[in-house]
Formats: structure tokens, sequence, C-alpha cells
């Protein structure tokens, strides 16, 4: 509930009465409410939780806080009703978590309407220690599957059989799934940065990065790691080192009070003056909670006058990379807290370059 507290200070700040959620991770934010569908309606008073017959007893074990409102037909209907019965003419919504069909439903019901964006995701960035507890056990699950991938990566091995093992291990030791789709890119498909496994088989002399996570308690966690099967020529050496320094400026950049374009900003220059500039085109990383890709960013795009301070108890992503087309490429991700003085890193999987 101090959750639904912090978010009707912001509503009240923006003159909003009613807001209506309906991000699936927000409604668990705030609700604890994990079914697949339904939404909340939250006023300074009172808090509703709007779901269909299937969710009716979740609902109560999950969101005791919550009034249930029972929708029976159509949820526009429902809402309909709930909106009547309270005497709502103007509602907040997440003009981010809305399509347009329901957007034309929500019109239809004669409201002024309000589109926010980013209200709860705001609330999200910061973790609360239960919170970091779930993001802990992921992180070291993701670490522990990648321990025991180094013992069975071996030449012929298809990309996918790698990603397949991974995601047992993790799943086998308590993992609820997989944060997203495990990358195995091995050989010149490791210049993809988001090179989902294929049915490649792995060579002598490859470098495979692999990219994995896993959800505990709702929370994921994201790791990135690059080897060599066999031994690492000179050119890999070299590159393999460069992202490394570059990690590590990235995270001695990394503290409360520092923007995250800043901190990406120190990372991206060990690799602008190495000549590697165009060869790092994505952001050097991310939040992480409810959902793998969350605020706040760490990236030369999140720069401006509305860019948040970074804070203690975000966590985020330190992810740089250099890909280099037709040849291979290399990233080395943690996961790590933000610190008043620094970062805690969680991510305890090797980082040297590791030869198979
Ligand atoms: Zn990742
Ligand atoms: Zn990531």
């Amino acid at each position: 509930m101090r959750r639904l507290e912090a978010l009707r200070r912001m509503m009240a700040d923006r003159q909003i009465e009613y807001f209506l959620v309906t991000g699936a991770a927000n409604r668990r934010y705030l609700s604890g409410f994990t079914g697949s569908a339904g939404v909340l309606l939250v006023s300074p008073e009172r808090c509703w939780l709007v779901t269909d017959f299937r969710y009716f007893e979740q609902a109560r074990q999950q969101a005791p806080d919550w009034e249930l409102y029972p929708q029976k037909g159509k949820l526009s209907e429902a809402l309909g009703q709930l909106f009547r019965e309270e005497g709502v003419t103007r509602l907040a919504f997440e003009k981010e978590h809305i399509t347009y069909a329901q957007y034309e439903a929500l019109a239809g019901l004669g409201l002024e309407l309000v589109g926010q964006a980013g209200l709860v995701e705001k609330l999200r960035m910061i973790k609360d220690e239960g919170e970091l507890e779930a993001i802990r056990r992921a992180a070291a699950l993701a670490d522990d599957a990648f321990a025991h991938i180094l013992s069975v990566i071996r030449p012929g091995m298809r990309e996918e059989e790698v990603a397949l093992e991974l995601e047992y291990h993790m799943r086998r030791a308590g993992a609820a799934g997989v944060a997203f789709e495990t990358i195995v890119a091995s050989g010149p498909r490791s210049a993809l940065p988001h090179g989902r496994a294929s049915s490649r088989r792995i060579e002598p002399g490859d470098f495979v990065t692999m990219d994995l996570g896993c959800v505990v308690d709702g929370y994921c966690s994201d790791l990135t790691r690059t080897v060599v099967v066999g031994r690492a020529d000179e050119e890999q050496r070299k590159v393999y080192d460069l992202v490394a320094r570059a990690q590590q400026a990235g995270l001695e950049a990394l503290r409360a009070g520092r923007r995250g374009s800043e901190v990406d900003a120190q990372a991206r220059r060990v690799i602008a003056d190495a000549g590697h500039a165009d060869h790092f085109g994505h952001g050097l990383g991310h939040g992480v909670g409810l959902e793998v890709h969350e605020a706040p960013r760490l990236s030369p795009q999140a720069a401006g006058p509305d860019e948040p301070l970074l804070e203690a108890g975000m966590v985020v992503t330190v992810e740089p990379g250099v890909y280099i087309p037709d040849w291979g490429g290399v990233r080395i991700e943690d996961l790590v807290v933000v610190r008043e003085d620094g970062c805690e890193i969680l991510s305890r999987a090797d980082k040297r370059l590791i030869e198979l």
C-alpha cells in the first residue's frame, strides 16, 4: 500500500482524481495481482481491481486491499458501469499501455481522457529490499547457468542446444522461466547484438556470446558473457580487452546523482578512442525489474531535460559491446544496484577472457 500512496501523491501533483492502470507490470507492482487480465482504478480514497471470473479467487488472495469489481461482459462495459457509479467525468490513463481499440472504447464512454506516461514506471525504478532479493536470486541462477555451460560447450554443438541447456539449468534450479529469449551467437553471428540462438554449429576459434536471464518471484535477471572456443587470437584478445575496459569505465562512473547518459558516455569514450565508435550502436544499459527492459536507460538517447538522475536502489545493466560485421563481436553485461557512492555488482560470473 506504500506504493499506492506514492502513486496517489503523484496523482495529486497532476490534479488527477481517477487513474486507470492497464500495464501488466504496473498492475502487478501496485496490487500484487499476477493474473494475465484485469485493470486497476485508483482514486484518492479507493482502489479497485476489475477482472473477470477466471481470476476472482486469485484476485482476492493476491490483492486483498483492492475492491474486486467483477467484469461479466466486456471490460469497457464493466468500466462504464463503475465510472457511472462513482460519477467519474475525467479519467487519466496509461497511454503507453492501451490499444487503439481500447482507447476508442474508453472514448465512447463520454469521459474527458487525459493520457499519462511513465507514472508507475517512475515508482518502479527504485527497488525495495524484497525486490532486490528476488533480483539477486535471479542473477545468481544466471551466474550458475553460465558456470555450468563452460563444461558443456564444445565444437559441433548447435547454438540452440547451448541455449536450451542454459534455460534448463536455470529452471531446474528454481527459475519460474526465462526473462527473455536466450541469446547464443557464435562466430560471425556474435556480431549480431541480439542474435537469437540458431542452428549454427559452433566451430573451433569462435567467439560465443551468451545473453541470458531468468525470472524469480516476477523479477528478471540479465547477464552477458562472451567466451572463445579454443585459443583466442590476437584480434579477439584486443577486442575483448577493449570491451572489458569500457565496461569497467561504465561501472566506475555509475553512482547516485549521475545521469544515465553521462555513464554511457564514459564507457562509450573508451570504445571510441580505440576507433570502434561505429561498432557500439546500442545504449550502455537499461533498468531491470518486473520487466527486463525498464526505466532508467543508460543511453545517449536518454539525454535531455527530462532525464532522471540515478538514485540509490535502482537496478541497471552495464553492457557495452563491440560488433564487427563478418568477423564477430563481444559484449560483457553485469547487473548492478546503484548506490550513493558507487554501485553493487550482482553478477558474479567470471569476466576474464575464458578460452574453452
Ligand atoms: Zn542481456
Ligand atoms: Zn541487457
